[in-house]
């Protein structure tokens, strides 16, 4: 760390033997699985600084902008819109955890059989070793899977202020008008906390904002189409994974500067693998950080990865909000609108996502998909069946792998990858 932390930790809550020993595995896993890689683009030094200081600079940063009337929002969903949240001049900022850690708690209080994502959030808090949490002066939970939903019933008294947002479980009118209804609640609750009003101004300039970082997103997405690709599968999932911590304005300048170089090595012909190598596209869960298990046993296996149907990927950037609107509420009616097109797997029925699937591997010319699932998982777990049919009808082999945060059932998964990626190689 560039600066002494212990002070602002300390004074944040945190167990400091745990976080250390939390900061002691992450930065292992960090050099194992990131530094290691060949070649990498010179703009992911940024990225790498941004990792480096994740328990530091950034939560400095946002220290130092509740000292200046700013309020920080954790969320756990990419249905939280962060427009709304800058529309008070508030900072958005993911909780999702990727790893084990301080699991035997969470099962004092969760059964076993929860996910991973939701057993790691809670062993976050209750190890005391999230200083995003500790920093959020509101934590936003959604009623999405019944895992989520439930546990929110005890999260609420562990965190200061809960706010659980009431989801549709089905594309209909009336779900898109409780959608309305939940987000102007949220609004309302935003405006209370901020004590600033939404102004039909301020929410125009927060859906400007965030359209530009999922932009820059977007222009990364399109290099990858390439082949040779040039950049890392790893690479990319960290740089959707920083989309949820990052300053947006910061966070799209960067993403651009490495888009630059990444237009130059394609005119250069210059890929982090050869042409030959098997592209693959990881559509199921999100993969929230350090989880880097599944791409990192992917790539190290020979393959590239060239796309993430997931939210930390493109199921949560790939639409725009409309800017167009003169009144609050009509640009309420764009957000309605823009995040209702989120196909998650707990929504029922879902077709458009095994279209979207289908889509994204030809988009990206994979020869194959990855589908991932955290065990526990119902929405998505019982979803890969229909995806594994849609995409075995047109041709395009599946490996369905379902899995945890351990790292136990890592030599198995890469036998079973190998394997696949021996098949899609062959094009058998
Ligand atoms: S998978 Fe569903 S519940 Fe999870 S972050 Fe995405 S939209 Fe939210
Ligand atoms: S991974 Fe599945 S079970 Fe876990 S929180 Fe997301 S939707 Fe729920």
């Amino acid at each position: 760390m560039a600066e002494d932390y212990r002070q602002m930790w300390t004074e944040l809550g945190l167990d400091l033997p745990s976080h250390d020993a939390l900061l002691g595995v992450l930065g292992q896993a960090y050099g194992d699985i990131y530094l290691a890689q060949k070649d990498r683009p010179e703009g992911m030094q940024y990225f790498d600084f941004v990792m480096s200081e994740v328990h530091g600079l950034r939560i400095k940063e946002l220290r130092d902008a509740q000292g200046n009337d700013r309020k920080v929002i954790g969320s756990f969903c990419v249905f939280v819109p962060e427009e709304l949240i800058l529309a008070v001049d508030g900072i958005s900022v993911g909780l999702c955890a990727g790893t084990e850690f301080g699991f035997d708690k969470a099962e004092e209080v969760l059964p076993r059989n929860t996910c991973a994502l939701i057993k790691s959030a809670f062993g976050f808090k209750l190890g005391k070793v999230c200083p995003y949490v500790e920093s959020s002066d509101m934590i936003v939970g959604e009623n999405t899977c019944d895992g989520k939903k439930k546990s929110y019933e005890i999260l609420k008294d562990l965190v200061n202020n809960l706010f659980v947002l009431d989801l549709p479980q089905m594309k209909s009118e009336a779900g898109k008008a409780l959608l309305k209804a939940e987000y102007q609640r949220f609004a309302k609750a935003l405006e209370e906390l901020s004590g600033k009003k939404i102004t039909m101004e301020r929410l125009k300039k927060g859906i400007e904002l965030v359209n530009l970082k999922r932009k820059a997103i977007h222009r990364l997405s399109d290099l990858r189409k390439n082949n040779p690709v040039p950049i890392s599968g790893l690479d990319a999932l960290l740089i959707n994974q920083v989309f949820f911590y990052d300053d947006p304005v910061r966070f799209t300048a960067s993403v651009h500067k490495i888009c630059d170089e990444l237009e130059d090595r394609v005119k250069q012909g210059q890929g982090f693998r050869a042409k030959e190598t098997p592209r693959i596209l990881v559509a199921g869960c999100p993969m929230a950080v350090p989880n880097w298990k599944t791409p990192w046993i992917i790539e190290s296996s020979g393959a590239v990865i060239v796309g993430e149907e997931s939210c930390v990927g493109e199921r949560g950037t790939q639409w725009l909000t409309d800017e167009s609107g003169d009144t609050v509420d009509k640009l309420m009616d764009n957000l309605v609108e823009r995040y209702f097109q989120i196909d998650c797997a707990v929504f029922t029925p879902n077709p458009t996502r095994l279209e979207h699937i289908k889509e994204l591997a030809k988009k990206y010319h994979a020869q194959g998909v990855l589908h991932y699932n955290l065990q526990f998982c119902q929405p998505y777990q019982i979803e890969t069946g229909p995806v594994e049919k849609a995409l075995e009808d047109e041709g395009i082999p599946v490996l369905r792998i379902d899995t945890d945060y351990s790292q136990e059932d890592a030599g198995q998964i890469k036998t079973r990858v190998e394997a696949f990626i021996e098949r899609i190689g062959d094009g058998r």
